[in-house]
């Protein structure tokens, strides 16, 4: 059970407390970990943490794997990104490095992205070449994996072609920008309240 609150406005941190259970002993403990907010406006493509979490034996790590700018360019073609998320998915699950620590790979609602879910409390740059060949693996794939009644809840919606066009932009993107740090850091805020009131929340 995940509960998130909200420190007062005078200390402006944002914090998460997560409920870790002790079987052992059968009671709750209370872990807390520091946690940020995102300036939605002003992110970019890119490998970003997005949040991390304590469980029994050890540290989880949300990254956000964003495509598309949010509200300033269209988001990804659901089917295409039904696709990229099977593709993908199937190549994690599958990568003999990089299997055992997949916990989960799946999309944004919002379309711009995907969300990423590993074992531990690797920075974005140490998943760059695995997220580099995941999308190149799209671009490559000649078929979409599991796209049958029996293995997917709307198997005829996928987009092959274009799902191969999305992999190849945000591959080439990633290559050009290897050395570019924003593409690893979000633009973060250590504001809870915009100069005109609005809220900054999770994504
Ligand atoms: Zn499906």
């Amino acid at each position: 059970m995940i509960e998130k609150f909200y420190v007062s406005d005078l200390t402006r941190i944002k914090v998460n407390f997560i409920m870790v259970t002790v079987e052992m002993k059968g009671v709750y403990m209370m872990e807390l970990i520091a946690s940020f907010s995102v300036d939605h406006t002003a992110i970019i493509p890119g490998i970003f943490i997005s949040r991390q979490d304590k469980v029994e034996n050890g540290i989880v790590t949300t990254y956000d794997i964003r495509l598309k700018r949010p509200n300033k360019e269209p988001a990804i073609d659901v089917a295409a990104m039904h696709t990229l998320e099977h593709i993908i998915a199937t190549f994690l699950r599958n990568e003999p490095d990089w299997k055992d620590e997949i916990i989960y790979w799946g999309p944004m609602g919002c379309l711009t992205g995907f969300y990423l879910i590993l074992k531990g409390s690797r920075q974005p740059n140490e998943i760059y070449e695995l997220i580099l060949r995941a999308f190149q693996s799209v671009e490559n794939a000649e078929s979409v994996p599991g796209a049958t009644p029996e293995n997917c809840g709307h198997y005829l919606m996928h987009n092959l072609g274009m799902a191969k066009w999305y992999a190849g932009e945000f591959s080439d993107y990633l290559t050009l920008n290897s050395k570019n740090p924003d593409i690893f850091h979000y633009p973060k805020t250590e504001r809870l309240i915009t100069d005109d009131k609005k809220h900054f929340y999770d994504s």
